[in-house]
């Protein structure tokens, strides 16, 4: 047989080539091996009829927390991520330099999901709400985390810092930046700045941030974000952006404003990526899931295709993961997802409460990862373990 897969029929919208429209794909040895108009079944060893359904990339989530059992957010993540079209995740500073050896070996190794992290400059990592992981600098050892990043260089692909004062505490937020900022250059990998509620402005923030690096709840609905009090977005914001400081979702519990996101995309403003931050406290909503956060995006007006392109071959390349992540030219890694597209009312909440009704939903029906339909082995896959606290 030639093929091991095929998805016949389906709408393929894949921005990393410009296609938006009905192609058949098939898949051999794990990769992607042709995108035509009508190859025949008989070639195929399994077919997997798309027929109105669309077929894109396998998503990728720059913003997830993994590591259960050690950070107080960390969930199983393949029955949100891979069962639901997400064929690449990356940790977003669960770990720390003192703690990324057990995120390896007991998560990133075990999970299906294509596994990727980010280092948060705190060895500590994540660990528990009670006490900021950088309250006490100490923490923020630039040498340590630059000597764990380089030991682990195959899945670490850059640095985390939170500067959100239930996490600095009364530490400066700038000091912290700085001393992560220092560890990403040292690496020549890119920095992921959460920002909410800091004490130090966006303006000031990202006029300190270098192209590449990224700015995750970019929309968030706190002091400090995007806009200034008459609801304009700031120029020192769009001055880092046009420099190629990239703007990430990263929706989270706390973090995304649709009145936020609604200013911004109105003004021109948009992020270089679609991400969940999906843990503990959010899988069972407000964000559910990529799919989700995607239909909130489809109801502030973005086209389907540029939404998928900020949830595949954009944060792809932004993160730095292998060539072909993300998009589905013949030879990349053969990882796909297949949604329907649904039409009616659907009501979407944000972050703080805010809701929104949308005419389109984007539902996950099946993945293909390594050229195979996903499908889970056990309970565990299919259920995330532990129970939000909060909606
Ligand atoms: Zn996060």
């Amino acid at each position: 047989m030639k093929y091991e897969l095929l998805i016949r029929r389906g709408r393929l919208v894949d921005p990393s080539q410009g296609i938006d429209g009905l192609r058949d794909v098939a898949f051999a040895r794990g990769r992607v091996a042709a995108v035509e108009k009508g190859i025949p079944e008989s070639l195929a060893a399994e077919v997997l009829d798309a027929s109105g359904l669309v077929v894109t990339p396998g998503l990728v989530d720059i913003h997830v927390h993994a590591f259960w059992g050690v950070s107080h957010y960390g969930i199983d993540l393949d029955p949100v991520c891979l069962a639901r079209g997400v064929t690449t995740a990356v940790d977003a500073g669960s770990s720390g330099a003192a703690t990324f050896p057990g995120l390896r070996r007991y998560v990133l190794s075990k999970t299906r999901t294509r596994m990727r992290a980010f280092l948060n400059i705190s060895a500590a990592g994540m660990i528990a709400e009670r006490i900021g992981e950088l309250e006490d600098l100490r923490w923020a050892d630039v040498s340590w985390a630059v000597e764990r990043a380089r030991e682990h260089a195959d899945l670490i692909l850059g640095i985390k810092v939170r500067l959100s004062p239930y996490v600095v505490g009364k530490t400066r937020d700038l000091d912290a930046l700085a001393r992560a900022l220092e560890a990403a250059q040292a690496l020549g990998k890119p920095l992921m700045v959460h920002v909410g509620d800091t004490e130090s402005s966006l303006e000031e923030i990202m006029a300190r941030l270098r192209p590449g690096d990224i700015v995750t709840h970019a929309f968030h609905g706190w002091r400090h974000g995007v806009l200034d009090d008459a609801g304009r977005v700031l120029p020192g914001v769009r001055e880092a952006v046009g420099r190629g400081v990239m703007l990430d979702i990263g929706h989270g519990r706390g973090s995304f404003s649709f009145h936020v996101a609604e200013a911004a995309l109105s003004q021109g403003l948009k992020p270089g990526s679609i991400s969940t931050d999906v843990h503990i406290y959010n899988y069972q909503g407000p964000v559910h899931d990529m799919a989700t956060n995607i239909s909130k995006f489809l109801k502030l007006g973005l086209p389907l295709a540029e939404c998928i392109e900020l949830a595949t071959v954009k944060p792809s390349r932004a993160v730095g993961l292998e060539e072909g992540a993300g998009s589905l030219t013949p030879g990349a890694p053969g990882d796909a997802a297949v949604f329907r597209l649904e039409t009616g009312l659907f009501n979407f909440v944000d972050s703080y409460g805010n809701t929104a009704t949308g005419a389109q939903r984007l539902v996950p029906v099946a993945t293909v990862q390594r050229g195979k339909v996903y499908r889970p082995r056990r309970q565990s896959e299919a259920v995330p373990s532990g129970k939000g606290r909060r909606g």
